[in-house]
């Protein structure tokens, strides 16, 4: 008998034998059931070696709202904004992006983690692969070939009837070359079926967790970066626009500010957030307009009825709305506020 693995020729030695004889007694005493997969075992295996087609469908449902934003946000962007600076159209494009962005990297993470379990799941519980190509899958047990096996991606051992995963992708994880210590192969199968179960387990619940985790998480880590963004807000105030494109107009809440545009020729006058004022505003003629600075420190009622000094105009990064800041830390859109006499 020459053995393939290292050459050794002849009977084996009687210590080995008696090494082996042990071995086997061991195996034998010991429960079929440690060296088999159980129910939820064979599940997760075969889960694990699925395309996650649930998931994909779920996850990508969950990212419609975000893609929502992001798609507004550009079309928002393309939109004709006479004299918004380009940055703080760039700026505002982007910003929409963001949401879809987190979804991404959360929903990555998490596959990743999934992906990881899976693995260890597949090493866990695979065969051993041929050492050269064309020789048998050998059990991970005990070493026998598991010859014929059906479309079953785990095969059971016709020795020691131990359950080994056969699949490509699950040999593709196995240790090539694992050497296995005869003197304790009750502990080390009895360690193989605590891993499987533990490995089982954990890509099932991480599994679970990225399919309902991914949305949630994204949406409260967008919720945490808008309230960031609001605690920052007054450090990156974007630059107000210089053109002059305001003007004073009469209307039945008094004198307030609208934005001036023109259709067709005719004057009109945007205000805005402002429902209480129409919108637009035909104008009969064109009147003298002004840029947003010129606002800053004359007494305002903006259109959520707060009141207060101008102590600043800070420039938005979609709407094209410039914003008032009032001394009372109120802000809101400058085309309709009005002036408070
Ligand atoms: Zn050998
Ligand atoms: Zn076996």
């Amino acid at each position: 008998m020459r053995c393939r693995s290292c050459g050794y020729e002849g009977p084996p030695r009687p210590e080995v034998l008696e090494r082996l004889r042990i071995a086997q007694g061991e195996l034998s005493r010991l429960d079929q059931r440690t060296r088999q997969l159980d129910a939820s075992a064979q599940a997760a295996i075969v889960r694990a070696l699925r395309t996650r087609w649930g998931a994909i469908v779920v996850l990508s449902l969950g990212v419609l709202p975000f893609v929502a934003l992001a798609v507004a946000g550009v079309a928002e962007g393309f939109e004709e904004h006479p004299g918004l600076p380009l940055a703080n159209r760039i700026i505002g494009v982007s910003l929409t992006w963001v949401p879809l962005l987190v979804y991404a990297c959360v929903g990555g993470i998490l596959a990743a983690f999934v992906g990881r379990a899976r693995r260890r799941l597949l090493a866990a519980s695979a065969a051993i692969p041929p050492e050269r190509p064309g020789e048998p899958v050998t059990c991970a047990v005990c070493g026998a070939s598991l010859a014929s096996f059906g479309t079953s991606p785990i095969a059971r051992c016709g020795y020691c009837a131990a359950d080994n995963v056969v699949h490509p992708a699950a040999l593709r994880q196995a240790a090539t070359a694992r050497s296995f210590d005869i003197d304790s192969i009750g502990a080390t199968t009895a360690l193989r079926a605590r891993e499987v179960v533990s490995a089982a387990s954990h890509a099932s619940a991480m599994g679970v967790a990225s399919v309902v985790g991914t949305p949630p998480v994204s949406f409260f880590a967008v919720l945490a970066l808008l309230l960031f963004a609001k605690a920052v807000e007054p450090y990156i105030a974007l630059a107000a626009s210089p053109t002059p494109r305001y003007a004073w107009v009469a209307t039945k809440r008094g004198k307030c500010v609208g934005l001036i545009g023109e259709r067709d020729g005719v004057p009109q006058a945007h205000f805005g957030g402002n429902d209480k004022l129409p919108n637009p505003m035909t104008l009969d003629t064109l009147p003298p307009r002004f840029a947003p600075s010129a606002i800053v420190g004359r007494t305002m009622r903006l259109a959520n009825g707060k009141r207060g000094r101008v102590v600043g105009v800070t420039g938005a990064p979609v709407t094209n709305r410039e914003q008032l800041v009032l001394d009372s830390g109120a802000h809101g859109d400058l085309p309709g506020a009005c002036a408070e006499e």
